[in-house]
């Protein structure tokens, strides 16, 4: 195995539990036995938290500790928050992973649409989510809703629910914290210019996420959610594919993606049927903001592994 901590300390009580055994000194460059692997503790600065990363040097790979070729970054979920001279940390690994479903046992799923462009498609979304009573929660990139305040307006008289779908639509996770944090601020100041209230959710723009990126949004106090089922309805691959995609993948606590942007052509054509299916099959259709109520947020990705998570 060959990696052997040269130092160890005692740490702070605040610093142990179960997930992160600290073997070396504190705070920066401390050494790190963890479920994840072996390394040394950094410090990511942010506006008002730090961000604790562990550099490994060896990473557990099933029952199998692997050495890293490169130096390999992992998050541990350790939020520090410096307030005056006191620190106080969490520990929580679990925390680093955003949320793609809720734990629930009640038949009841997420209606979730990306809007990032156009103004074709998002009224025709509207329209069957009205004729059905169906609420839904709607994700808007910053700059679309800074140029179609009067869609933004549609949304929010149907009653919809409005998330952060960011600013510049790109991938974020692997950006710097800086980066991160002036894209969710900017898009932040617009859409609550809108809704005159905080907002909870935030999905970064194509899903691309990483633990740094869910840290800097909690530091917006925005929880990072991304989905369980993915319709894919942006591909346009035919209204019966995208109904059957959401349908056969419906769990109690699923969380749906569709869109109404303008890329999308199909979407309002499989909603209607996809709300009868879905329903058809005893769930309600909701907010993300109501699911939310029904139980823990899910964090372990269901997507692809076919395993229904409130299902067993
Ligand atoms: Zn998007």
């Amino acid at each position: 195995m060959g990696f052997e901590p040269t130092r160890r300390f005692r740490a702070p009580t605040r610093f142990q539990d179960e997930h992160l055994q600290p073997l070396g000194h504190l705070p920066l460059g401390a050494l790190y036995c963890t479920p994840y692997g072996r390394g040394a503790m950094t410090f990511l600065h942010g506006p008002n938290a730090c961000t604790c990363m562990l550099v490994l040097e060896e990473f557990r790979e099933g029952n199998e500790m692997r050495r890293t070729g490169r130096i390999a970054v992992f998050f541990l979920g350790v939020a520090v928050l410096f307030t005056g001279t006191t620190v106080r940390a969490q520990t929580s690994p679990n925390m680093a992973h955003p949320v793609y479903y809720v734990q629930t046992r009640e038949r009841a799923v997420a209606l979730t649409f990306d809007v990032s462009w156009g103004d074709k498609m998002l009224p025709k979304v509207l329209a069957v989510l009205g004729s059905e009573k169906q609420p839904a929660t709607f994700f808007l990139s910053g700059p679309w809703a800074k140029t179609h305040p009067q869609s933004v307006a549609a949304i929010r008289a149907a009653g919809g629910e409005i998330g952060s779908h960011g600013q510049a639509h790109v991938d974020l996770g692997d950006k710097l914290p800086s980066t991160i944090a002036e894209n969710i601020r900017a898009a932040d100041s617009i859409l609550r210019s809108y809704t005159g209230s905080p907002l909870h959710f935030f999905r970064p723009p194509n899903g691309d996420w990483s633990p740094r990126l869910i840290e800097v949004a909690h530091t917006f106090g925005y929880e990072t959610v991304i989905w369980s089922i993915d319709s894919r309805d942006w591909m346009n691959p035919g209204v019966t594919v995208i109904e059957q995609r959401v349908s056969n993948g419906v769990f109690p606590g699923a969380i749906i993606l569709l869109h109404a942007s303008d890329t999308c052509t199909q979407t309002d054509l499989a909603l209607p049927a996809i709300i009868k299916d879905v329903r058809k099959q005893g769930y309600r259709l909701v907010t993300l903001g109501d699911l939310w109520q029904m139980g823990p947020a899910g964090r372990d990705d269901p997507r692809g592994s076919g395993h229904k998570p409130n299902l067993n």
